[in-house]
């Protein structure tokens, strides 16, 4: 097929379901800004995406400007990359609709959010068919390269089975995506609970989660206060000290070093923590003032992601022909 793809494209995005981490951004959006240059990004903040569960919508728009505005100060966009809000291009919609003719029922009920959520009183019926959204929004722009952490490959695996049942059944129609894993910090972990991944959704003052948009004073408390183990030896040892090994990986990733390698420079957890502390807020300080500029001037923020809606519209308007053409639908 001689479409987009052949030009290399990149697909991410971001739901606005919380204020970002540190591991939203290591995991992914410091990634996109990396890969910015080498080839051609879509990278979108996935409003939607975040309706599966009870939301505020006064908190959930402000939430997805915020995520916006994020994007940009991290330095995304103007002739860089795209950036711009799924709900902003239809066309993830109807694709969403086109890829759910084409998925059975078994494959979503296996999916990981509907096992762990599916079975709650009023659990919404959009939690069951989202990933037919997501696989939409990876195909409609042709990307052959999907940047996100390692807790999206079920999402990503099943646009590839869904992408590919429909280029049988249909026609050629759909670049079959893959996911691109991050090689370090592809999964920070929470502080207090180094078990579980450091996560955007849970309470806003959980001590564990690095936010984004933490002041110095919040990320160094949050740091000083992340668990460890009584050995005081630090090594890299993700099994046995789960703790230091994600304060390690944390740095590695920041200074570009390897986890295993730092760790023989530090003497005891204090000055760890202390290394960390400063990496951390050396990269999300300018973020920060971006972001708070952006967020001071609304008008101009939505005129941004606006410019980036029309663009994306104009990829996705392609790939939604080609598809609806396929499936029949005039
Ligand atoms: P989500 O927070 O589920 O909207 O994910 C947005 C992007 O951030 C995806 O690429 C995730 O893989 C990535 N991500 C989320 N949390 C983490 C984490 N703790 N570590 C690394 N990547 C993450």
């Amino acid at each position: 097929m001689n479409t987009a793809a052949t030009r290399e494209r990149d697909l991410s995005g971001i739901t606005p379901s919380g204020h970002l981490t540190l591991g939203n951004h290591l995991g992914a959006l410091r990634r996109f800004v990396q890969r910015q240059g080498r080839r051609e990004g879509f990278y979108f903040i996935a409003d939607l995406h975040a309706l599966t569960m009870p939301h505020d919508p006064v908190r959930h728009r402000l939430l997805t400007l915020s995520t916006g505005a994020l994007f940009l100060a991290a330095g995304l966009g103007a002739d860089r990359s795209v950036v711009f809000v799924q709900s902003h291009v239809p066309a993830h919609v109807e694709m969403a609709y086109l890829l759910e003719c084409t998925a059975h029922v078994g494959e979503l009920s296996r999916m990981i959010q509907f096992k762990e959520k599916g079975g709650r009183p009023g659990t919404r019926a959009s939690l069951f068919t989202y990933p037919c959204l997501m696989a939409a929004d990876i195909l409609l722009y042709e990307a052959r390269s999907v940047p996100v952490g390692g807790d999206q490959s079920q999402h990503v695996e099943l646009t590839r089975d869904l992408a590919e049942r429909f280029n049988v059944t249909y026609g050629e129609t759909f670049v079959v995506p893959e996911l691109v894993p991050a090689a370090l910090a592809a999964r920070v972990a929470d502080l207090q609970h180094p078990a579980r991944k450091m996560s955007k959704s849970a309470p806003d003052d959980a001590a564990g989660v690095l936010r984004m948009l933490d002041s110095p004073d919040v990320i160094a408390s949050k740091i000083r206060r992340a668990v460890t183990d009584s050995d005081g030896e630090v090594r890299y040892d993700p099994e046995t000290k789960p703790g230091v090994s994600n304060l390690l990986e944390i740095l590695a990733a920041l200074v570009g070093s390897d986890p295993a390698g730092l760790a023989p420079r530090f003497r005891g957890y204090g000055p760890l923590k202390a290394s960390v502390t400063d990496a951390v807020i050396a990269e999300l300080g300018p973020i920060r003032r971006r972001h708070d500029e952006l967020m001071a001037d609304p008008a101009e923020l939505v005129r941004l992601l606006d410019a980036g809606a029309e663009r994306a519209h104009s990829a996705a308007a392609t790939v939604l022909t080609r598809a609806r053409k396929a499936m029949g639908v005039a």
